[in-house]
């Protein structure tokens, strides 16, 4: 799929648009869900353009790729969940139902969170 340099996150990469920091460093950028969907909602996008976790399995340099999964788990611990523990979310496409194209995983938790699907 081609990169949409327009899509939201694209932007708040850019500087464009705001977001509420948790955490950034080389590879990754980390903030606060616009709309959350548990107590703690982060959202941590790779520094690159990847529409989804499919592009970026096989396309980014490894690097990136180490780096990115290190500023997931290092979100985690800025926000202090290590102890009570996360639930790590990254939709792609669209029986996932993935609305922004640019890859993130959600970070979930501030509270037990029940089953990991409640329709299936
Ligand atoms: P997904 O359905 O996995 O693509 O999730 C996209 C997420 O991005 C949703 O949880 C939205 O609430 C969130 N979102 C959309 N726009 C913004 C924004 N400007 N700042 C923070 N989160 C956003």
């Amino acid at each position: 799929m081609v990169y949409d340099t327009e899509n939201i996150f694209s932007k708040i990469l850019k500087g464009e648009i705001p977001c509420n920091k948790v955490y950034e460093d080389e590879f990754a950028l980390a903030f606060h869900d616009i709309n959350p969907q548990a107590p703690v909602h982060t959202l941590v996008i790779p520094k690159g353009e990847y529409v989804s976790m499919a592009e970026f399995s096989v396309g980014a340099p490894d690097e990136l790729l180490t780096g990115f999964f290190r500023a997931i788990g290092e979100t985690a611990r800025v926000l202090g969940l290590d102890e009570d523990g996360y639930r790590l979310i990254a939709n792609t496409g669209k029986n996932a139902h993935q609305d922004v194209p640019h890859l993130h995983f959600h970070i979930l938790s501030g509270k037990p969170l029940g089953p990991m699907l409640s329709n299936f």
